[in-house]
């Protein structure tokens, strides 16, 4: 396992959201993926939100992303 960023996918109740860049620690074997839990917190929470809010959009997903300059 080494550091690295990884794209988390979520879908729920046929609407669709994706997380990228998030920092992981993944196994270049496998492709495991392993997030740390204070981020998987602040992810779920956040996907959680994204998934209520989308409920009242006429869409079927949001990509929620930080921009780095
Ligand atoms: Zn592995």
């Amino acid at each position: 396992m080494k550091p690295g960023r990884t794209t988390l996918h979520f879908e729920r109740g046929g609407f669709y959201a994706e997380v990228e860049n998030v920092t992981a620690m993944l196994c270049g074997r496998c492709g495991t993926k392993s997030i740390p839990g204070p981020t998987a917190t602040k992810i779920s929470d956040a996907v959680k939100r994204l998934f209520k809010v989308g409920k009242d959009l006429n869409s079927t997903g949001i990509s929620f992303l930080k921009v780095t300059s």
